[in-house]
C-alpha cells in the first residue's frame, strides 16, 4: 500500500483504495492511502512548524530543491508519463508531455527563487524611504483535480515553495499515484522535514478539514464550480479569513470565420475538443462558425473525426483514450441524450465503444443546429462532446462567443487581422487564442480566467507571485542630509 508523507516521513493510514486503469479495469495500480483527520491535523502542524526555517531559508537552497525536483522528473519523463496515462486516461503522449511541463515548472520557479525582487522608493515626506518587498504567507493547502494529475499540483507546489511558504497537498481521489511519484521526488529534494506534506484521501474529509484549519493561511484549488464556491466562502468564514484561489470550469467557444483556413480551423477545433478526452477546463465545446464556411467546416470535422482512434491510453496510435471513470462517463451521456432532447442534432460519435480491455470509451460526439441558449451550450460537460453553433457574421459570432457564464479561454479562427485584433480585445475570457486550439498553454505566462471560471489572482509564470506572497511596505526615516 502508498503512504502518505507527512512531517518528513511516510506514514500507513487505516484506509486504503484501489487505483483502476480506466482502459482497462481490470488493471488496479495499487492500493493508495486515504488519510484521516489525525493524519491531515498532524500535517497541518507539522507544516505549520516548518514554516519558520524554510521562510528564512537561503533562494540558493530553495533554488537547489525546486531544480532537484526538476531535474528528477525531467529524467524519469517516460516512466511518470506511462503511470499517469495508466491513472487518468490521456494517451501515452500526452501523458509524457504533462510531466515534461511539470519538470519545466519546477525549473522555472527554481529560477525565481533567485529573481525574488522589492523595491526603494521615496517617500512623499521627506528624509523618509519606503521599502516594498515580498514576504510568504505560511502554510498552504493545495487542492487539485484529476484531469492534469501533475502539472497543477506542479504549479501550484513549485511557487508555493519558491516564495519560502510551507504545503499541504491534496490531490484528487483519481489520480494518488502521480501525486505519490511526485511527493517522493519532492522527499529525496533536499527539502526539510515537513515543508511538503502529501495527504492522499476524500475532499469531503481533508478537504473540509483544511478549510476548517485556523492554521492555514491560503488554498489554492483548481476543480469543480460548485465545490470551488463552497471553497471560497469557508476560506472567508474562518478565522483568520484565508487568501483563496480558485480555478473551476470553462464553457469555452472557438469562433470560425469564413475567411479561416479550414485545415487550421478543424485542427483545432479537434485538438481543443478531444484531445485529453476533452477533459480539459480549457477544452472548447462551442465551435461558433460563420454561415458561409459553417457546410464545409462540418464535412471536414465529420470526416475528420472518424479517423481519430478512441482506445487504451497507453497503446501507440491512440488519439483520444478513454473517459476518465463511470461517474463522468455516466455525465457525458447524460448530456449526449440532453442535447438530442433539447432538439439538438448529434452528426458524429456519442457511443460507447468496446475495446480489448474493458474501459470507459466513448467515440468523440458533434451536435449541429445548436442554439447557445441550450444546457449543454451553457453548461460544462466535460468529455469529448463539441457543437457547432451558426452566427451570421463576426459580430454575431463574437456575441454568442461572449454569452456564457465562463470566462477561461476564448478562440478564433481567421485570417483577418482586423477581426483578429477586435477579438483579442473584445472576448471576455482570461487567455484568447488566435488560430490555435483554446487548450494548450505556455508555463512562463499567467493561467487563470473571468467571470465564473477563476477567482482571486492569476497562476503561473512570475503573476503566481501575486498568490503566494503578501506584499509588507517599510518606511524609515533616513535623515534629510
Ligand atoms: P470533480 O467533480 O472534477 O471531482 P471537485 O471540485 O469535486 O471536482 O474536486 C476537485 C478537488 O476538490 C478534489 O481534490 C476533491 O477531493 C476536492 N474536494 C471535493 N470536495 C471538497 C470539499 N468539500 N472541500 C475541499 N475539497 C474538496
Amino acid at each position: 500500500m502508498t503512504l502518505n508523507f507527512i512531517a518528513g516521513e511516510w506514514t500507513t493510514a487505516a484506509d486504503a483504495v484501489p487505483n483502476v486503469n480506466p482502459s482497462d479495469t481490470n488493471d488496479i495500480l495499487g492500493d493508495y492511502a486515504h488519510a484521516s483527520l489525525l493524519d491531515t491535523e498532524r500535517a497541518i502542524d507539522a507544516a505549520s512548524r516548518a514554516f519558520r526555517n524554510w521562510s528564512r531559508s537561503s533562494i540558493q537552497t530553495r533554488h537547489d530543491c525546486l531544480n532537484a525536483i526538476a531535474t528528477e522528473i525531467l529524467s524519469r519523463k517516460e516512466e511518470l508519463g506511462r503511470l499517469l496515462s495508466r491513472e487518468e486516461g490521456k494517451t501515452l503522449l500526452e501523458g509524457i508531455g504533462e510531466v515534461t511541463r511539470a519538470g519545466q515548472i519546477f525549473q522555472f520557479f527554481a529560477g525565481e527563487c533567485v529573481r525574488v525582487a522589492g523595491e526603494k522608493v521615496p517617500s512623499v515626506r521627506p528624509g523618509v524611504e519606503v521599502e516594498i518587498t515580498r514576504e510568504p504567507l505560511g502554510v498552504i493547502g493545495l487542492i487539485t483535480p484529476w484531469n492534469f494529475p501533475i502539472a497543477i499540483p506542479a504549479w501550484k507546489i513549485a511557487p508555493a515553495l519558491a516564495y519560502g511558504n510551507t504545503v499541504l497537498f491534496k490531490p484528487a481521489e483519481l489520480v494518488p499515484g502521480s501525486a505519490h511519484k511526485l511527493a517522493e521526488i519532492i522527499a529525496r529534494s533536499g527539502v526539510p522535514s515537513g515543508v511538503f506534506n502529501l495527504v492522499m484521501g476524500r475532499g469531503s474529509i481533508i478537504g473540509e478539514a483544511m478549510l476548517k484549519s485556523s492554521k492555514i493561511a491560503a488554498i489554492s484549488f483548481t476543480g469543480s464550480v460548485a465545490t470551488g464556491k463552497h471553497v471560497a466562502q469557508a476560506c472567508t468564514a474562518s478565522d483568520p479569513m484565508k487568501k483563496v484561489q480558485l480555478e473551476m470550469g470553462g464553457k469555452n467557444p472557438m469562433v470560425v470565420l469564413d475567411d479561416a483556413e479550414i485545415d487550421v480551423a478543424v485542427e483545432c477545433a479537434v485538438n481543443s475538443s478531444f484531445f485529453s478526452t476533452g477533459q480539459r477546463c480549457t477544452a472548447s465545446s462551442r465551435l461558433i462558425v460563420t454561415d458561409g464556411i459553417r457546410d464545409a467546416f462540418v464535412a471536414a470535422m465529420t470526416k475528420r473525426m472518424t479517423s481519430l482512434v478512441v482506445d487504451d491510453a497507453c497503446k501507440a496510435g491512440t488519439n483520444i483514450g478513454p473517459v476518465v471513470d463511470q461517474r463522468q462517463l455516466d455525465q457525458d451521456l447524460r448530456y449526449i441524450r440532453l442535447g438530442q432532447d433539447e432538439g439538438a442534432r448529434l452528426v458524429s460519435g456519442g457511443e460507447l465503444l468496446k475495446r480489448d480491455t474493458p474501459g470507459f470509451y466513448l467515440s468523440p460526439a458533434l451536435f449541429t443546429e445548436v442554439d447557445n441558449r441550450m444546457r449543454i451550450a451553457r453548461e460544462e460537460i466535460f468529455g469529448p462532446v463539441a457543437m457547432v453553433i451558426r452566427a451570421k457574421n463576426y459580430e454575431e459570432a463574437l456575441e454568442i462567443a461572449n454569452d456564457t457564464p465562463f470566462g477561461l479561454s476564448s478562440g478564433i479562427c481567421t485570417t483577418s487581422l482586423k477581426h483578429a485584433s477586435h477579438f483579442k480585445r473584445n472576448a471576455q475570457a482570461g487567455m484568447i487564442m488566435v488560430n490555435l486550439p483554446t487548450a494548450g498553454v505556455d508555463y512562463h505566462v499567467p493561467f487563470g480566467g473571468t467571470k465564473g471560471s477563476s477567482y482571486g489572482p492569476r497562476e503561473q509564470g512570475r503573476y503566481a507571485a501575486e498568490f503566494y506572497t503578501t506584499v509588507k511596505t517599510s518606511y524609515s526615516f533616513e535623515g534629510t542630509g
